[in-house]
């Protein structure tokens, strides 16, 4: 069955790694995907791979208001409002905080935090036009413990989790629900470059894969999740217990 018929999706970062998985999925369900990321050549091929009825790619920089205002237009202009968001894009820097730039430490929050509250502010009147729907914001294991040697990853995704329990008080009564997804390490490229797929004190011995979170997003973006809001769901292969 498909779960998302006729529902209009933005994601942010959707241009490759989780994100692309999300919107692959989205479009299998009978969504149409607006896909917004700073990677033009990977989103415009994802948009072609899905279709033009079903897909298309916006050129965005979270951490940009005007951006976000020219991403909704677009989105808006091709599927009408959204329904569903998706606050995907994020990046991390490895590190020791005393050999930590500002510069580095602030790149983290302006991607993450910025991004986050900008989609929401931007893209929310969207989704109130639309009568509803669902925003799903991307935090991780990192927004729940502490990690070492990524200290602005780890504020930025509890400044997240933080953000989406404002956002789900205020906008429920436009009949919006806003929940925090936490992956645990799942082999993107994000994280290709460490060292190992599978945590050490994970209790399920088998690298995350992106469908293991998307399965997730599904879940949040349909109505199947209608009576969660303002809370964190963790898909971590039992790292968290
Ligand atoms: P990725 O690096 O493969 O994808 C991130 C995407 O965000 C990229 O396409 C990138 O171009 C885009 N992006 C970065 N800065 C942007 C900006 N300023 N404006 C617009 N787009 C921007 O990473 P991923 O592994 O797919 O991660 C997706 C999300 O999931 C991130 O928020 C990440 O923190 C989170 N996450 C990932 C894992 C994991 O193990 N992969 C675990 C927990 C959480």
């Amino acid at each position: 069955t498909q779960r998302l018929l006729g529902k209009t999706a933005f994601i942010s970062g959707g241009a490759r790694g989780l994100g692309a998985s999300h919107a692959r999925r989205f479009v299998q369900e009978g969504a149409r995907v607006v896909i917004g990321d700073l990677l033009d050549s990977e989103g415009e091929a994802l948009a072609a791979e899905l279709g033009a009825e079903n897909a298309r790619y916006v050129h965005l920089d979270v951490t940009e208001e005007s951006s976000w205002v020219a991403a909704r237009a677009a989105a808006e202009a091709a599927f009408g409002p959204v329904s569903i968001l998706v606050n995907n894009a994020g990046i991390q820097k490895l590190g020791p905080i005393i050999d930590t730039s500002l510069e580095d430490f602030d790149a983290v929050i302006q991607v993450n935090v910025h991004g986050t509250f900008l989609g929401t502010k931007v893209i929310g009147p969207s989704l109130i036009q639309a009568g509803g729907g669902s925003i799903i914001n991307v935090s991780s294991i990192a927004g729940l413990i502490g990690l070492p040697n990524t200290a602005g990853y780890v504020a930025a995704k509890w400044a997240v989790r933080g953000f989406t329990k404002a956002a789900a008080l205020e906008l429920a009564p436009h009949g919006i629900r806003v929940n925090s997804i936490h992956p645990g390490r799942i082999v993107t490229e994000l994280t290709a470059g460490l060292n190992s797929p599978i945590r050490p004190n994970q209790l399920i011995k088998e690298p995350g894969r992106p469908a293991d979170i998307s399965n997730l997003v599904a879940f949040l973006a349909s109505e199947e999740s209608r009576f969660s809001t303002g809370v964190e769901f963790i898909v971590d292969g039992g790292r968290y217990v």
